[in-house]
C-alpha cells in the first residue's frame, strides 16, 4: 500500500522514501479536528512550549477562539502573550509587508512558541514570522476556508504582488468542529472551491509530465485527488452545515496542504485556475478593492479553466485528462458555490486580460495558459474572446 491511501492522522506519522525519487516528509506531529480540537491543541502547545507563548489572531478570530485559547494557556503558562492584528479603516487585513512589519514591531523579544488562531491571513503572517525567528508554531483553525493550513510557504503581498514566501509547516493543526461549522457560509464555500480545484491541478501536473517530462509523483497526486473526492462527496450536505461534511472539507484542505508540503512545492495543488485568481487579486489590490475570498475565486476559475480546456484540448500536443465541465459546475452549485466570474463580481476587463496574462503569475509552473502563450497566442486570444462572451454577454 502506498501512502496515498493512509488516513491523515497515520500519514503524518512517517517519512516516505518514494518511487518518484524523493523522500516525502509531512513535517507535522498532530492534527485534531473534533469537538475537543481546542482543548487538545492547548494541551499539545503546553507540552511543546518551553517559554513565552505568543498567540496571534485578528479582531474576529480573537473573539471566536483566541480569547478562549489564551485563557486556557494562561492557566498553565503565565508567560502567554496575545497580539491581535488590527483592522485598518474597517478593511480586511492584507498579509503584506506592512502587516508583517507591524506585527514584529509590536512583539517583545524572547518568544519561544507561536500560535496562530485563524485561517488565511493570521496563519500566513504567523508562519512567516515564526519561521524567520526560528521558532515552531501551531495553528488553531477557525474556518475551513483555504488549503494553506499545512503549507510550508506563506502567500504574502509584497509590493502589491502576490508572492509565495518562505515559511514552515505548523507542527500541529487543531480546530473545534462546532466553530468550523458555524463559520460564515462564504468561508465554507471558499474551502470547498479551493479543494475542488485540485482536480485541475492534477490535470495540469500530468500535462507538464507528458509534455515536458516534468517530475511527477503518483502518490502525491493520489493524495490530492483523494482530497478533491472527499470534498465532492460532501457537496450536498454542506448547505445544512452538516458536521461530517464540514469535517471532511477541513480534512481535505489539510490533506491537500500536506501533499504540497510533502512535495515541497505547490505544483500538486494549484494550476492555471490559481493563476487566474492571482491575476484577479493583484488587479483588485492595485485598484484598492477588496478581492473575493481566495477559494470562492478558485472555484469560479476552475469552471473557467475547464471551459478553456474544452476549447483547446484537441489542439494540444498531448492528450489531457478529461474533466467534465458540467459535472464540476454541478458539484460546486450543489454545495452553494459560485461558478460564474460575472456573478462573483470580477469586472469584464480584468477577466479578459486574466486569460491572456494569467500565465505571468508564475514563471516556473507550466500550465495550459503557459503553453498557449508560448505556442499558440492566437488560440489563447480566441479563448479569451469566447470565454468573455460566454460569461459577460
Ligand atoms: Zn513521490
Ligand atoms: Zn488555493
Amino acid at each position: 500500500m502506498g501512502f496515498k491511501d493512509l488516513e491523515i492522522k497515520k500519514l503524518i506519522k512517517n517519512t516516505y522514501p518514494c518511487e518518484c525519487g524523493l523522500v516525502h516528509n509531512p513535517g507535522m506531529e498532530r492534527i485534531e479536528i473534533s469537538e475537543k480540537g481546542i482543548e487538545e491543541g492547548v494541551n499539545f502547545i503546553l507540552t511543546k512550549a518551553k517559554g513565552c507563548i505568543m498567540v496571534i489572531s485578528d479582531e474576529i478570530t480573537y473573539k471566536i477562539a483566541g480569547t478562549m485559547v489564551i485563557d486556557k494557556l494562561k492557566e498553565k503558562n503565565q508567560d502567554t502573550l496575545s497580539y491581535i492584528i488590527p483592522l485598518k479603516n474597517n478593511v480586511a487585513v492584507v498579509p503584506n509587508e506592512s502587516t508583517i512589519g507591524e506585527t514584529l514591531i509590536r512583539m517583545p523579544q524572547g518568544i519561544d512558541f507561536f500560535v496562530a488562531v485563524g485561517s488565511g491571513v493570521v496563519n500566513d503572517v504567523t508562519r512567516n514570522i515564526s519561521y524567520h525567528l526560528g521558532k515552531k508554531y501551531v495553528v488553531i483553525g477557525t474556518a475551513p476556508s483555504m488549503d494553506g493550513y499545512a503549507s510550508s510557504t506563506s502567500a504574502l503581498i509584497i509590493n502589491n504582488l502576490k508572492e509565495s514566501c518562505p515559511g514552515q509547516v505548523p507542527i500541529g493543526i487543531f480546530a473545534d468542529i462546532d466553530i468550523l461549522k458555524n463559520a460564515p457560509y462564504t468561508m465554507l464555500t471558499a474551502g470547498f472551491g479551493d479543494v475542488l480545484s485540485k482536480y485541475n491541478a492534477v490535470r495540469e501536473w500530468r500535462f507538464g509530465r507528458d509534455l515536458n517530462n516534468e517530475h511527477y509523483c503518483e502518490e502525491i497526486a493520489g493524495l490530492i485527488w483523494k482530497a478533491a473526492d472527499k470534498c465532492s462527496d460532501s457537496a450536498a450536505l454542506l448547505k445544512q452545515r452538516d458536521k461530517k461534511a464540514v469535517e471532511n472539507i477541513m480534512e481535505a484542505l489539510i490533506l491537500s496542504g500536506i501533499a504540497m508540503g510533502m512535495y515541497t512545492n505547490t505544483r500538486p495543488g494549484s494550476g492555471a485556475e490559481h493563476h487566474l485568481v492571482h491575476y484577479w487579486d493583484v488587479e483588485y489590490i492595485k485598484r484598492g478593492w477588496e478581492h473575493p475570498l481566495h477559494g470562492n475565486s478558485v472555484g469560479v476559475a476552475l469552471c473557467v479553466i475547464c471551459r478553456l480546456y474544452d476549447i483547446v484540448k484537441d489542439k494540444l500536443p498531448v492528450k489531457v485528462m478529461d474533466i467534465e465541465t458540467e459535472e464540476i459546475e454541478g458539484i460546486l452549485k450543489n454545495a452553494g458555490c459560485e461558478t460564474d466570474p460575472k456573478a462573483l463580481g470580477i469586472p469584464e476587463d480584468i477577466f479578459r486580460d486574466s486569460i491572456m496574462y494569467g500565465h505571468i503569475m508564475s514563471t516556473t509552473k507550466y500550465t495550459v495558459l503557459t503553453h498557449l502563450n508560448k505556442y499558440d497566442k492566437k488560440l489563447l486570444e480566441k479563448c479569451s474572446e469566447i470565454l468573455t462572451k460566454h460569461y459577460y454577454s
